[in-house]
């Protein structure tokens, strides 16, 4: 952070946010406000250059032709490298996530480059489209209460050996491997395959970007029953049989 302003920056809201992404970046704004903080919000088009000195990116997921052009274009600017080296913390969903990684299958059905931020490799599935619920308990060491979320994605996505999975699900498929991973993330980048907006529905995921980006750990509390009444609807409704 400098002069004291969080900056969070939004990437290419015009090719990834079919699912209501733009959520992940009002709950992260909302937060850091209710602690005080003075956010700018920046959100960058796919035919925008990606700012190097944010303090936190979210990505999100999108269909399979948006996907590859954001994939090149990400590639071409090179900016959101030299913002992780920087230290900035990124937070992608599906398409996001699946781009942050080497490579995906494109629109075209082509393996195409990802910018290896994440040391996951995304294939195409076999089987069914993975949609619906899921459940998940995310990886103790990030200390959060469990993950709910809604998938839905074709891709599958396997997990290097830097890569950590972010949760083990109770339900649905996550990372589509059949291994019960969901998710990845290194020191300060995240990727999900839970839309919804994911971090509407886990506001705890949230403020642990907050902590990261600002250095803390811990941050002021704040009236969170309303997203625990929504966690507990969605953890009945994923144990719900289809
Ligand atoms: N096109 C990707 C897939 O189906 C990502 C989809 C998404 O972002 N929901 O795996």
């Amino acid at each position: 952070m400098s002069d004291n302003q969080l900056r969070v920056v939004w990437i290419y809201p015009d090719l990834l946010s079919t699912y209501g992404d733009q959520g992940n970046v009002l709950v992260v704004e909302r937060r850091a406000r209710q602690r005080g903080l003075d956010v700018a919000r920046l959100d960058v088009r796919s035919d925008q250059p990606i700012p190097t000195s944010g303090d936190i990116y979210l990505i999100g997921g999108g269909e399979d032709r948006p996907q590859r052009l954001a994939a090149e274009r990400l590639r071409r600017d090179g900016g959101l490298h030299r913002a992780v080296e920087n230290g900035a913390i990124v937070f992608s969903v599906c398409a996001g996530y699946q781009i942050l990684g080497h490579e995906f299958i494109n629109d075209l059905g082509q393996r195409e480059p990802g910018l290896g931020l994440l040391d996951v490799v995304s294939v195409r599935g076999e089987g069914a489209r993975c949609v619906g619920d899921v459940l998940g308990d995310i990886d103790p060491r990030l200390g959060l209460p469990p993950l709910t979320g809604f998938e839905n994605h074709q891709g599958v996505t396997h997990l290097g050996p830097t890569a950590r999975p972010l949760a083990r699900v109770r339900f649905g498929n996550g990372n589509g491997t059949g291994d019960g991973t969901e998710g990845a993330y290194n020191d300060t980048v995240f990727g999900t395959y839970m839309h919804g907006p994911v971090l509407a529905r886990n506001p705890l995921i949230a403020d642990l970007l907050l902590k990261l980006a600002l250095d803390v750990n811990a941050l002021p509390p704040t009236d969170d029953r309303w997203y625990e009444a929504l966690r507990e609807e969605r953890i009945a409704a994923a144990q719900q049989p289809a």
